[in-house]
């Protein structure tokens, strides 16, 4: 059996890593994986170039400002998404990408005049991730554990695992960011130990509490905010500064997808700064044009300042945090243990506020990068049987329910239940011989069935011509471990089971999914063809030019005819090269010229070993 690698598929960045055996005694360690610049986390950047390329990572994220509306970040923020949602309509105002309402109400994103889903991107990711992989174990991988945030609904869940079917992945598991971290944080915990993970990420912040003894994780409670990370900052100073710029110079700087992407980046760079320094220097030149010529973006920002910009968002983070310990029953003093997980958790304002909430230094003992992938990699670890079986206790993120009379929302399957779980209900006709009952199924913590999150409509059919009220139908909800619903239903009457048919509000369908996995491969094939071809394209034009240096250093070396022919044979490599694109006609020209070259050594080293020769007689 191939390796199960883990994957910390990021708003903002992405991270992947494997168990493996090391050392004389052989103890299975996590090995972090460097991409091909030697960087342990990956960019959750994708660019769509002119010439229909598609690029992934640094490569990605390091053309954004020049092709601004084809480069897309914080794809998760869109994963199994509404295109009505307030959170995408934030979203959009803030990225330079074009955000479009897929047919089925989805958000989507328009790259190139095409309409592409969040999981068609995040495939994407996760494709770059696992070629990260397989580059470093040197064989083929396709079984993964794949993370999200605890706070995600069924939808994102589905989202996220169609993102891996159409990578080619079997993802076995969808674990939760936070229930990774502990696993990374606490496998040799030997005592049991009551421990807080706050991760504050590029897009999303969680909170859960657990309970940790002996290989055992039992998650207590879950909390968070799917639309509240580092973006969220990001946009603080962004807006600060355009709003600065739009009352001295009267120009909307926002309204420009360039100079959008400027300022975000800007943004984000300044954030950083000053979390280890107290001050720093914000510069955008060029950023705009005005009557007098070209206008620079220069300012000074204070440590101080981004904390007051952004000190509602560390409070909302405080308060799930509140809520959470609320709904485990503990308070915070009853924490042994405060992890922090995300980037954004190096921000002091944040250390600050999770310090003074829970009495206690938060645990600096794991890097906050890589500690989610590590804890996907344990998981994957012990599901190939190298380590042992760790039990994760988690829980639902949401309430699951019903719609039922009047709109009202009918919780079945409360937030925070241990999971799996399964909740069973019987469902009856409201008029004579009714041949169907409609089933709506949602998701949330609303009173009215509107204010939720609509997952599903099914109907149960087939039902025998009967007075209202009589027929009895138990329609069983089963949430599995990885947090993502199905329903089965039985006719009590007949005995029979009862046959559903599931109308996703959202997601992709399964013909839809099929179609990606195709187009994924296809673009695999011409990806890698387009690689082979730079590549040899490279190597041509160095074989071209050292050939021409050593005909002109040595040709007296090689008879005349001879010189010749190998000038004939570069020049046939460069007319094919300018050809562009038969990659076979390259190839055999280039070898062809190799081993002409062979025959300038051959003659070069040959009266080099002579005049040796002579110099030492
Ligand atoms: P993650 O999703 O865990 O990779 O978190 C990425 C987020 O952390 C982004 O919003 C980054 O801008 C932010 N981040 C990374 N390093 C720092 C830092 N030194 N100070 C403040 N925020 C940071």
């Amino acid at each position: 059996m191939g390796k199960i690698i883990g994957i910390d598929l990021g708003t903002t960045n992405s991270c992947v890593a494997v168990l493996e055996a090391r050392g004389t005694d052989g103890e299975p360690e996590v090995k972090v994986i460097p991409n091909s610049d030697g960087a342990r986390t990956t960019p959750s950047v994708l660019a769509f170039t002119t010439s229909d390329e598609r690029l992934v990572g640094q490569v990605a994220k390091r053309q954004a400002t020049t092709n601004p509306t084809n480069t897309v970040s914080a794809v998760k923020r869109l994963m199994g998404q509404r295109f009505d949602a307030p959170e995408v309509k934030t979203q959009a105002a803030s990225v330079a990408y074009e955000i479009v309402e897929a047919d089925n109400g989805d958000a989507w994103v328009k790259v190139r005049d095409k309409q592409m889903s969040p999981p068609e991107m995040s495939a994407m990711l996760l494709t770059a991730m696992r070629e990260i992989a397989e580059a470093y174990i040197g064989e083929p991988v396709s079984e993964a554990i794949v993370t999200v945030p605890a706070y995600f609904d069924d939808a994102q869940r589905q989202a996220t695992k169609d993102a891996g079917k159409i990578a080619g992945l079997d993802v076995k598991r969808i674990i939760n960011e936070p229930t990774a971290a502990s696993l990374a944080y606490g496998l040799d915990a030997k005592e049991a130990e009551r421990i807080a993970v706050y991760d504050l990420g590029g897009g999303t912040f969680d909170i859960s509490i657990l309970e940790i003894a002996k290989g055992v994780f039992n998650v207590k409670s879950t909390g968070g905010d799917t639309h509240l990370g580092g973006e969220d900052f990001d946009i603080r100073i962004l807006e600060k500064l355009s709003a600065e710029f739009e009352k001295e110079h009267g120009i909307k700087l926002l309204e420009d997808r360039m100079a959008l992407q400027r300022l975000k980046e800007a943004a984000e760079k300044a954030k950083h700064e000053l979390s280890s320094s107290l001050e720093t220097e914000i510069n955008i030149p060029f950023i705009a044009t005005g009557e007098s010529g070209p206008m620079h973006l220069e300012r000074t920002m204070k440590r101080s300042e981004l904390e007051i910009l952004t000190r509602d968002l560390v409070e909302r983070t405080i308060e799930a945090c509140q809520r959470t310990l609320d709904d485990a029953k503990v308070k915070p003093e009853d924490i042994d243990e405060v992890v922090l997980v995300g980037g954004m958790t190096r921000m002091p304002a944040v250390q600050k506020a999770v310090k003074e909430l829970f009495g206690r230094d938060p645990n600096k003992g794991v890097n906050p990068d890589e500690v989610v992938a590590v804890g996907a990699a344990i998981q994957g670890g012990a599901l190939g049987g190298e380590i042992d079986e760790v039990l994760l206790l988690d829980v639902s993120p949401l309430s699951i329910g019903v719609e039922t009379g009047g709109g009202v929302f009918t919780k079945l399957i409360p937030r925070n239940t241990t999971i799996p779980t399964e909740k069973a209900e019987i469902f009856t006709t409201s008029v004579d011989n009714q041949p169907f009952v409609p089933v709506h199924v949602l998701q949330g913590e609303r009173e009215m069935a509107a204010d939720n999150r609509s997952l599903a409509r099914f109907e149960l059919t087939g039902i025998p011509p009967a007075p209202r009220g009589v027929p009895k139908i138990q329609v069983t909800f089963q949430v599995d471990a990885e947090g993502i619903l199905s329903v089965e239903a039985k006719d009590l009457g007949t005995g029979k089971a009862q046959t559903i048919s599931i109308t996703p509000t959202s997601g992709l369908t399964q013909d839809e999914v099929d179609r990606l996995v195709g187009e994924g491969e296809k673009f695999k094939e011409t990806d890698e063809l387009r690689r082979e071809l730079a590549e040899l394209n490279n190597q041509a034009e160095t074989l071209i030019y050292t050939t021409d240096q050593a005909i002109e250093g040595y040709s007296d070396l090689l008879e005349p005819e001879k010189v010749e022919s190998i000038k004939a044979d570069v020049d046939a490599l460069r007319q094919v090269l300018a050809g562009g694109s038969d990659i076979d006609a390259i190839r055999d020209a280039y070898t062809r010229l190799e081993t002409r070259t062979f025959e300038i050594a051959e003659a070069m080293y040959g009266s080099e070993g002579e005049s040796d020769g002579q110099s030492e007689g």
